[in-house]
């Protein structure tokens, strides 16, 4: 697969990644190829660990994580329970390139998904699996990582900030 064949990132900015994304309802030929080629979108970027399908101008509740661990294909993904017990880590997201800022998450979440086949997975994530999912399910939410973080933390990085939401509003005219 060539470059041009991956999608654009859409960036912080579009109005895309503020929607909630609706639920999918067929697994079928084309789906598969879409994960396909949002895997190959990720795995063309450095440190792409993440990607939610409103990251590449879809709408619908998709991500896909992989971490070195391989990739996994998170399809109507659900938090059942999240732990008390919560962690500040440095996070950054595709959508707002060299942007980080540390967020507070739980440390472990019980979750429920599809996978690929269409079989439904309920399993527990601990550390950065359980980060991972969190932050890509807020993307299915319209959430982005920023939100989440103090006002103050975010001033040094307004700069950056406006530089990318110009892009992103320009993706906005695009779709
Ligand atoms: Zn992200």
């Amino acid at each position: 697969m060539t470059t041009n064949d991956n999608f654009e990132i859409i960036k912080y900015g579009c109005k895309i990644l503020r929607k909630t994304s609706d639920f999918i309802e067929e697994i079928d030929l084309n789906f598969v190829e879409f994960v396909e080629k949002m895997a190959a979108t990720m795995y063309a970027i450095d440190n792409g660990v993440g990607l939610a399908a409103p990251q590449v101008g879809i709408n619908k509740r998709l991500f896909i994580i992989d971490f070195g661990k391989g990739l996994t294909v998170y399809i109507n993904p659900e938090i059942i329970s999240s732990s008390p017990l919560t962690s500040v880590e440095e996070e950054g997201c595709l959508s707002l390139p060299e942007i980080t800022a540390v967020v507070e998450r739980s440390v472990s979440v019980e979750v429920k998904y599809f996978d690929l086949e269409g079989n439904v997975i309920e399993e527990e994530l601990d550390e950065f699996a359980a980060r991972a999912f969190q932050h890509e399910l807020d993307h299915l939410d319209g959430i982005l990582f920023i939100d989440r973080v103090k006002p103050a933390i975010l001033v040094p990085l307004s700069g950056k900030l406006k530089e990318i939401k110009k892009i992103g509003r320009l993706q906005n005219r695009k779709k």
